[in-house]
């Protein structure tokens, strides 16, 4: 063998050199060449140097597939005999060895806390992702049922407007509470349904809507709850008109849901 065939056969085999994975043969063959080579020496110290970085890395490194074998069959031991004569220039690659095992399981560590941390990432923005798209739905679901009530509103608007029963209309004006606001119900008393509209009523609190009231003989009943918009107008259906015709019309301030009898202060009255 040529000593350029030497220094490329050995050249290959130093990094198993290195990780204390080269056999007995090998081993012998790569110190030969080691003592006459500048260039392997130089190779070989570099190859070393990586092992000691690869042990000291904490980040994920996959060894070439010879190595790992060679490994593998290192820590086994059944792979190859050992002989006696070898263990002392051995000695310091079984060091070397130990180093590349111990890269190899904080390679595998690595891996394996790096997969269930990114498991983990994507569990939790998946989480976000559904919180979020109940969220919209939920949203979504308050829209449609305002639009809903909108629509059924527009439609008994309409109705009134094209029907060929005379309408009745009360018009409320503002009290204390609201010296601004202004209402007018329109009632159409054949089908006993009103459509009462309002205007800049003030702004409610959380969990306050507004209830209209229809008055007889000083006693007041409910004609449903209802809620304004952002600039303080509202739409809203009644159905179920009394058939004698109140006395009066009036809007309070009530909790969320509406109560049996008025509590709060009175915004409107007609
Ligand atoms: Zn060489």
């Amino acid at each position: 063998m040529s000593t350029a065939d030497r220094h490329r056969v050995v050249e290959e085999l130093l990094p198993a050199y290195a990780l204390g994975a080269a056999d007995e043969g090998e081993v012998r063959r790569v110190e030969a060449h080691l003592a006459e080579c500048e260039g392997c020496r130089g190779e070989l110290a570099a190859w070393q140097g990586s092992t000691e970085a690869l042990a000291a890395s904490a980040e994920p490194m996959e060894p070439s597939p010879g190595v790992r074998e060679r490994l593998l069959a290192e820590v086994s031991g059944g792979a190859r005999p050992e002989r006696s004569d070898a263990a002392p220039s051995r000695a310091p690659f079984r060091i070397a060895a130990m180093i590349a095992l111990a890269a190899l399981a904080l390679a595998a560590l690595g891996w394996s806390t790096l997969g269930q941390r990114a498991l983990r990432d994507e569990v939790g923005a998946l989480e976000t992702q559904v919180a979020e798209l109940e969220t919209r739905l939920a949203r979504a679901d308050t829209e449609l049922a305002r639009s809903r009530s909108e629509l059924r509103s527009a439609e008994a608007v309409l109705a009134l407007l094209a029907g060929s029963s005379p309408s009745r209309d009360v018009l409320l004006a503002g009290l204390e509470a609201a010296p601004n606001s202004r209402g007018r119900l329109i009632v159409d008393p054949d089908h006993r349904r009103a459509v009462f509209l309002a205007g800049r009523l003030p702004p409610l609190e959380e969990g306050r809507v507004y209830q209209l009231w229809s008055l007889k003989d000083g006693q007041p009943a409910s004609a449903g709850v209802f809620e304004a918009v952002a600039d303080g107008t509202a739409i809203h259906v009644v159905e179920d008109v009394p058939e004698e015709a109140p006395d009066a019309w009036a809007v309070t301030i009530e909790p969320e849901g509406g109560v049996p009898s008025p509590t709060g202060p009175m915004v409107l009255m007609g």
